[in-house]
């Protein structure tokens, strides 16, 4: 080799490693038949706290990795390894002060001319701002579609809400063949409420009876929701007649004993409300359409029937 090409080399050399050690990532290198690291790049120190010395064989990166990665990416890499993979993990490691940075570790298998494993090297890239994202985007997400199933004003189930889950429940009560029960309730004189008191008390009332009604069915299924505007709605699965009609009654008495003022009701002076309650047991191949028109049929001849009722 002339002197000339000795120099170049030398020089190219010290080129790639002020590259490599002046990138973002912490570069390394691991000896397969050792397990142990021949090559870790200075960026551990200012990004782990770690000193290189301290980085010695695969364990000293086991140990300093999230317990609850640990198993994981441990096995994970170790057999993408051995069938001579290029592969990434994503995991917590361990800083030196403590605390946990996400890391994307990108990993390139090195082979023997005869295929068997030489080493491994990689990059690990600190990607914790990432995953801060998308750990932000993730709570939005949840957050947005919780809104999407709440009413607004009351903080009670929408309408939409209310769809999917008489569309989930009537489906199992066809599958069970057990009977479900829907009530449907209309506040008496709302408009005459809002006329006397204003629109905003009228919100206000809204309120107060949607978390009363939150109150009057138990079971760990039953359902309600505001069905729309001064309509609130209710499933019942698993009960009969005799049961809804007792948790209509209570709608009622809760809403009674509240004695909400209501100063332009033609029925007396405190708020009233009308129910109509309907039960089946659906069969195999009928929709919940005729059911829900049933218990709103029945609303409408409580209200024909002279309000503050249950029919
Ligand atoms: P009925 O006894 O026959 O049920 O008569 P009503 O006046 O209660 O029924 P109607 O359907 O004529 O009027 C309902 C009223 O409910 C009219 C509407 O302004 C009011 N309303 C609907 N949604 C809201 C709301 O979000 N806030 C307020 N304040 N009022 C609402
Ligand atoms: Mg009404
Ligand atoms: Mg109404």
């Amino acid at each position: 080799m002339s002197e000339a090409i000795g120099f170049e080399i030398e020089n190219d050399l010290a080129v790639y490693k002020t590259l490599l050690e002046s990138t973002q990532a912490i570069p390394w290198k691991i000896d397969w038949d050792s397990k142990s690291f021949s090559y870790v790049g200075p960026q551990l120190e200012s990004l782990l706290g770690w000193e290189c010395s301290s980085w010695v064989s695969v364990q000293d990166w086991v140990d300093r990795m999230h317990p609850e990665d640990r198993a994981w990416a441990v096995d994970y890499c170790i057999a993408q390894s051995i069938a001579g993979v290029d592969h990434e993990a994503d995991y917590r490691a361990l800083t030196k002060g403590g605390d946990y940075i996400w890391i994307r570790d990108v990993v390139h298998v090195v082979r023997k001319p005869d295929g068997t494993v030489d080493s491994l090297i990689g990059f690990m890239f600190d990607i914790s701002e990432r995953k801060q994202t998308e750990h932000r985007l993730l709570a939005l997400q949840k957050e947005l579609e919780e809104m999407s199933f709440k009413d607004g004003l009351t903080g009670a189930a929408n309408r939409r809400r209310f769809d999917l889950v008489l569309d989930r429940e009537w489906a199992d009560a066809r599958r069970s063949r057990e009977p479900i029960s829907m009530i449907m309730l209309d506040i008496d004189y709302f408009k005459q409420y809002n006329d006397h008191y204003g629109h905003l008390q009228g919100d206000a009332c809204l309120k107060q009876i949607a978390a009363l009604l939150s109150g009057a069915a138990t079971r760990l299924r039953d359902f309600y929701a505001r069905f729309g505007g001064e309509e609130f709605a209710m499933v019942l699965p698993e009960t009969d007649e005799a049961s809804a009609h007792a948790v209509a009654s209570r709608c009622r008495e809760l809403i009674a004993r509240a004695a909400i003022g209501h100063g332009a009701s033609p029925l007396g002076s405190v708020l009233t409300v009308s129910i109509g309650v309907a039960t089946a047991i659906p069969g195999r191949n009928d929709e919940h359409f005729a059911f829900l028109d049933l218990a709103d049929r029945r609303l409408y001849e409580a209200k024909q029937q002279g309000r503050d009722r249950i029919v």
